[in-house]
Order: C-alpha cells, then sequence, then structure tokens
C-alpha cells in the first residue's frame, strides 16, 4: 500500500495541516490501519508533552486542536472490527469523506472535465487549498501535467497506475512540482479519486491550459 509520509501523519496528527490536506489524510486512516496506528501514536505523545508542558495556559488554541483530532480518529470504527462484525461496506467514500461531500458517489454532481473524465470540487471557492473528486473513465489516461506545488491524490474506487507505481483503493500518492506524470486509470472499473492541490497543475496541451481558469485545476 501507499501512504502519506511521517511528516504528513505528524502534521495531521497535531492539527497542523490546512482542512483539504487533513481530509485526503483522515480519508486515507479510515482506510489504512498502520496509519490509524501511528497517528494515535503521535497524538499519545502530543498529549502528554502538553500536559507536562502547558499545565495552565493554552497555547494558541493547540491544545483543542489536539483534543479535536483525538476524538475525531476515536470516533472512526476501527476497520478491522468492522470487516469481521459486518459485510464489505457499500460506501465508496469512507466516513469522514462522505460528511464532507454531503453523500456517496451516487450523489455527487459531477462535472464534465473533458475527455469522459468528471470532477466534483469539495473547497470552498475561496480556499487556495482545492479538495475535489475526480472520476476517471476505466482505461483513460489523465492529460499528461506537472505540479507547481504539491498534489495529494488518494484511489477510492477503480485504480490508476503512472511512472511511479500502482494505486488503489486507500493508496496515496504525494507528487510534487519535480513529478510530470500522466496517470492512467485501470481497467475494467473508473477510478474514482480525492485529489488535494495547493497550486494550479501544468499541463502540456493547449486545451487542458485553457481549460484551466473554469476548472480550477
Ligand atoms: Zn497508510
Amino acid at each position: 500500500m501507499h501512504h502519506p509520509s511521517e511528516e504528513m501523519i505528524f502534521d495531521y496528527a497535531t492539527g497542523a495541516l490546512d482542512e483539504a490536506w487533513a481530509l485526503a489524510i483522515a480519508t486515507h486512516l479510515s482506510l489504512c490501519p498502520a496509519c490509524r496506528a501511528a497517528a494515535r501514536e503521535v497524538e499519545a505523545i502530543g498529549g502528554s508533552l502538553l500536559e507536562a508542558a502547558v499545565p495552565t495556559e493554552m497555547a494558541d488554541g493547540s491544545y483543542e486542536a489536539v483534543m479535536a483530532r483525538l476524538d475525531f480518529v476515536d470516533a472512526m470504527p476501527p476497520a478491522e472490527v468492522r470487516s469481521i462484525t459486518e459485510p464489505k461496506p457499500s460506501y465508496v467514500l469512507p466516513e469522514p469523506l462522505r460528511q464532507y461531500a454531503g453523500g456517496d458517489v451516487s450523489e455527487i454532481r459531477w462535472r464534465a472535465l473533458g475527455g469522459g473524465a468528471a470532477q466534483c470540487i469539495l473547497s470552498p471557492p475561496s480556499s487556495k487549498t482545492v479538495a475535489r473528486l475526480l472520476r476517471i473513465p476505466a482505461g483513460r489516461p489523465v492529460p499528461e501535467h506537472s505540479h507547481r506545488g504539491t498534489e495529494l491524490t488518494l484511489v477510492l474506487a477503480g485504480a490508476f497506475a503512472d511512472s511511479t507505481g500502482h494505486y488503489a483503493r486507500g493508496d496515496l500518492q504525494e507528487a510534487d512540482a519535480d513529478l510530470l506524470h500522466q496517470p492512467r486509470a485501470a481497467e475494467g472499473e473508473d477510478c474514482i479519486c480525492l485529489a488535494v492541490t495547493d497550486a494550479p497543475l501544468s499541463f502540456r496541451a493547449l486545451l487542458p491550459r485553457l481549460a484551466q481558469r473554469y476548472l480550477r485545476i
């Protein structure tokens, strides 16, 4: 499985991530027991540090931030237990994301991106960091692009592959400005991803470049 970096998990668990990044990490955690355990460890350490260092005065609401994260992770049912006691969950979008998106995939209002692909932007228009759901038709490529900033892509259904590897449900790819890639959806099932970006992508071809302003991609 492809996981977020330790830095990302640390920042998530200490409440340092912006909302859109936190959404991607929280969704990965709901699908990945290993990272969930790592995040809990950071929170436990963070909690004991705070107890030792801040007995009377809370700095910058950081204590509340850590506690809010703790509540959030604790609210997630352990996936191992769920898979034993219940049949396979029928939701495509795991809980933190489903709540954010206002429903499961069938309720998403997709907007065409061209080439059969579609997106649904989840972030408010004012947000610099943009979280979106992407749907890429089975077997089709995404236009080749590179990144001016960071792009996190979390697979929720189907799979995609690029020069860095194969990504299926739960896998998270972190791409930075150095990566030029052309992800291609695997055959058989449309690939649905949560993608988070903090800067517009750079497309090589003209048409996607023209569409960028309109599509906020
Ligand atoms: Zn993980």
